[in-house]
């Protein structure tokens, strides 16, 4: 046997394994055989890159990495369904296509929609839906997901639709792995599987667990009459295909949905509701579709789950600009694909409205993205003989007299010296949009605090990694991480920066807008309120608040701090005419010295552009070790390939020229 039927054989052999261990839990060979099996093929393929190809099993477990996503125009656009929220709307639809034949009612996966592409019989591209004409290129994600097959029977084209999901067990171990490493957890199984999707390192995909049910064709050389045979066909191709049910009228369609609806709580995924589509394809023509949705569905949407639990007590939270937000303690319960022991109950006029008292028993519901909220309490007799709640007349967290805004729902702590406030504040600094200081999540902003080793922001730039690891829990590698990353976030940049000051009303867009305006803090400190109204999409009450903020001596104390710790509070001026203007650089491969990032700063800087893909337009590829298709592109294409040596000569000479000039 040659080594490239080896390999071949080798990964036919390897993807039927897998298939059977992971899909059909039936596996025939041990894992130490398996294990075997798949080492020897990494290895020949290894020794063999000119056999390269992306659909070998060994990029299931996540191939190379992005620097961004390709767009990718879909051939059929992926469009959304007209919803309907009760019974009597969806009578409306069914009498309007009453003499259309039988329909098909499935469930309707909250998950996220992609299209899958094959040809000749092997899987070719994915990508995510988008706008549902134009979305992302999501293929070395896709790979890693168990179900979606490598090849298939069938050797025409052939382009399906599924939605993407992270069962709902395994979305509860993610978030429980992300609280106990103090990263932010995500809101539900749905917005936890788009994170995945669009990862740019597919390693990272492949370690969340995702998995798909196809639930429609596309495309296809192949004809048929009926949704319900392109279903069967798609399944008899290797697919995971959503079940569905055949109804003749309205009575079993309403029949199947309230099935569908009992046994939503036992599903392993979540859906939000059931799909009703005419079988007959030929009448899905006839009928035609909308500007945006077709004519011949609807999605029927389940009203949000509700769940009855015991509120155990009302506690307040000083949030990072001094608003006090009263939240629900539960009895944990189980709500919509996710435990919840923890409810917003917004503000105090809120809680009177709905009369909610410590004690009762309360409904909760939680839509959407939206965190659990408290929706009504029950209103038995125990009920009255408990205590009307009032919001606490001081701080819970620095006990200052709290005060109440005239006309607003608020409740404030106005102490600037708050270390609730303070705390909000610095884990917002170091949050990932801001300065993106990893390791310095709530926990590690906390034990700071309470150490003394820190009380503003600009004490974390003194810290030091012997102060680091004498607090508990802290490791010298964890330590060398977090003195790393904040070494890092002095080069965030102004956008970043001024978003991260926390000043009220301005988010990440203002922050974005003002550094382009102003290019340099200081300027803002002598800001006009006029000059910032002026600014797109800024209001009078913005302005204001960006004014005022500038005007307090703490801020100027605070920036003069961050100012000597080298942080940067510029905006770095681009060379008009630098030596790379009008140049793009594809950047492949781990340098020996530089970060990515670094050296796309450095071509930026020169007037370059970098682009994550080569073609005719590339003027450069810069390639460092383990650079893989892109070279071999850019080899095929005659573009001139440079290492990390020969870019920084160029850098050199670059400048040099330009100090001659001056
Ligand atoms: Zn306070």
């Amino acid at each position: 046997m040659s080594d490239l039927e080896k390999i071949r054989f080798l990964r036919q052999q390897v993807e039927y394994h897998r298939r059977k261990y992971y899909l059909e839990d039936a596996p025939e060979i041990s894992d130490a055989e398996f294990d075997r099996m798949y080492r020897e093929l990494e290895e020949l393929e290894k020794a063999h890159p000119e056999f390269h190809d992306e659909n070998s099993p060994i990029y299931r477990v996540g191939g190379v990495a992005l620097d961004k996503f390709q767009k990718h125009i879909h051939t059929v656009p992926l469009k959304s369904l007209s919803d309907v929220f009760s019974f009597g709307e969806l009578e409306e639809f069914l009498s309007r296509t009453a003499g259309c034949g039988n329909y098909t009612v499935e469930k309707k996966i909250d998950g996220l929609s992609v299209a899958l592409i094959y040809k000749d019989g092997r899987f070719v591209s994915g990508a995510t839906r988008g706008d549902g004409a134009v979305g992302e290129d999501v293929s070395g994600n896709l790979r890693t997901i168990a179900s979606i097959p490598m090849t298939i029977p069938y050797t025409g084209y052939l382009e399906v639709r599924g939605e993407v999901y992270m069962p709902k067990a395994s979305f509860e171990k993610l978030n429980a792995q992300r609280e106990n490493a103090g990263e932010p957890l995500f809101a539900n199984p749905r917005n936890a599987a788009a994170g995945s999707l669009r990862q740019l390192d597919p390693k990272v995909t492949a370690k969340r667990n995702l998995d798909i049910l196809v639930f429609n064709l596309q495309k296809c050389d192949r004809s048929f009459e009926t949704h319900a045979q392109t279903l069967d066909f798609i399944s008899s191709c290797g697919f995971h295909v959503l079940d569905y049910r055949v109804a003749q009228n309205k009575e079993e369609v309403e029949e199947e949905i309230e099935a569908i609806g009992r046994e939503r709580q036992g599903l392993s995924f979540d859906i939000d509701g059931a799909v009703v589509k005419i079988n007959d394809l030929a009448m899905r023509e006839k009928i035609g579709e909308g500007t945006n949705v077709p004519k011949w569905a609807v999605a029927y949407k389940f009203p949000p789950e509700q769940k009855p639990t015991k509120l155990l007590s009302i506690e307040v939270q000083v949030g990072r600009t001094g608003v006090l937000t009263p939240a629900a303690n539960l009895v944990p319960v189980n709500l919509a694909g996710s435990t919840v022991s923890r409810a917003t109950l917004h503000n105090i006029d809120n809680i009177r409205e709905k009369d909610i008292r410590v004690g009762d028993t309360v409904v909760i519901q939680k839509a959407g993205d939206i965190i659990p909220e408290v929706v009504c309490s029950v209103k038995d007799e125990a009920h009255f003989a408990r205590l009307v709640y009032e919001m606490p007349a001081v701080c819970p967290s620095c006990g200052e007299k709290v005060i109440r805004i005239e006309g607003e729902s608020k409740t404030m702590c106005t102490n600037s010296a708050c270390p609730a406030q303070r705390q909000r504040s610095i884990e917002h600094f170091a949050s990932k949009d801001a300065m993106n200081i990893e390791g310095l999540g709530p926990a590690a902003v906390k034990a700071l605090l309470d150490s003394r080793l820190i009380s503003t922001i600009s004490d974390l730039y003194t810290l030091e990694e012997g102060q680091l690891i004498s607090l508990e829990r802290m490791g010298k590698k964890s330590a060398e991480n977090l003195l790393s990353s904040i070494e890092k976030s002095k080069e965030a940049g102004l956008a970043r920066l001024i978003y991260a000051l926390g000043i009220p009303n301005v988010g990440e867009k203002a922050g974005k807008a003002l550094a382009k305006v102003y290019g340099d803090i200081e300027r803002l400190f002598c800001a006009t309120k006029e000059e910032i109204s002026a600014i797109e999409d800024f209001g009078a009450v913005t302005a204001e608040c960006v004014v005022s903020y500038f005007s307090h001596p703490q801020t100027r104390m605070l920036i003069e701090g961050l100012k000597k710790a080298g942080v940067k509070t510029k905006e770095e001026p681009v060379e008009k005419g630098g030596a790379f203007e009008g140049k793009t650089f594809v950047l492949t491969g781990t340098l020996p010295t530089l970060k990515r990032a670094q050296a796309g700063a450095l071509i930026e800087q020169l007037g370059g552009k970098t682009s994550s893909s080569v073609s005719k337009l590339t003027d450069y590829v810069l390639a460092g070790e383990e650079a893989g298709s892109k070279l071999t592109k850019a080899q095929s294409l005659n573009i001139p390939i440079i290492d990390e040596e020969t870019f920084l000569e160029m850098i050199e000479k670059a400048k040099e020229q330009s100090k001659n000039a001056d």
